[in-house]
């Protein structure tokens, strides 16, 4: 058989209509990173494929490379993360962490650790009990995305300065927290975080994902979390 032709296990990332019966996917593969593939005739009543093509379904797929997108020869259903797709504040933490995905990692590079640690917080994802919890183990598995490429923000010493505090915030261009006196000075693009955000940044980076859910977490720490993330995404992302 050709190399044109591999099975890989791969996480749907996307999926949408395409003419009457067939439907283009989003893949995260485990061997190939994130690629475009083309289901056919998946929406035709008898088609089982189809329905292992949901959004969040971990499943191993059959991929022939075409001339641009590859075509999906055969797929079978690893785990369907359903509780995603339950509710709607796991499948909106859910859509966060795939734009993660299609900002953080080029179009055909593989990366185990990155697939591996995704298809652990989709696990955690669909067993969240309520919203901050989906968003804490949202927010941890962003993080660690971030943490294997290099990225992981600065937590301990001033990304200006070096100094060891007192901390005033954040600066995504440094990529790190800014001490008070660098804050004062100016001339560094920062926003303040609480002693809380900045707790539960740390905490949240340093810790293995199955802890998120026993931890008190705090709505207001939580969305300054999200804005330290969601900056650092766009300062590193493409
Ligand atoms: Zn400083």
């Amino acid at each position: 058989m050709s190399s044109r032709f591999f099975t890989t296990e791969a996480l749907v990332i996307g999926s949408m209509r395409y003419l009457e019966a067939d439907r283009i996917v989003t893949l995260y593969t485990r061997d190939r990173g994130r690629l475009g593939a083309i289901a056919k005739g998946v929406r035709r009543t008898k088609s089982k494929v189809g329905g292992r093509l949901e959004p969040f379904s971990l499943v191993r797929a059959s991929l022939y490379s075409g001339r641009s997108l590859y075509k999906i020869v055969g797929v079978d259903t690893l785990r369907t993360f359903q509780g995603v797709r339950d509710e709607l504040f796991r499948l909106e933490e859910g859509a966060r962490l795939f734009t993660a995905v299609r900002h953080l990692f080029p179009v055909e590079e593989g990366s185990a650790p990155a697939f591996n640690l995704l298809v652990r917080g989709i696990a955690r994802l669909a067993e969240s009990p309520d919203q901050v919890t989906a968003a804490g183990v949202v927010l941890a598995t962003r993080l660690k995305l971030l943490a294997l490429l290099g990225y992981a923000p600065e937590m301990t010493h001033c990304a200006s300065c070096q100094s060891e505090g007192p901390f005033y915030g954040f600066s995504p261009s440094l990529g790190g927290v800014i001490c008070d006196r660098c804050a004062s000075a100016g001339g560094t693009s920062c926003f303040s975080l609480s002693i809380g955000a900045m707790a539960t940044l740390s905490t949240l980076l340093a810790n293995p994902l199955a802890e998120v859910e026993s931890y008190d977490l705090d709505d207001r720490a939580v969305a300054e979390v999200e804005q330290v993330v969601a900056q650092t995404l766009a300062h590193h992302g493409h």
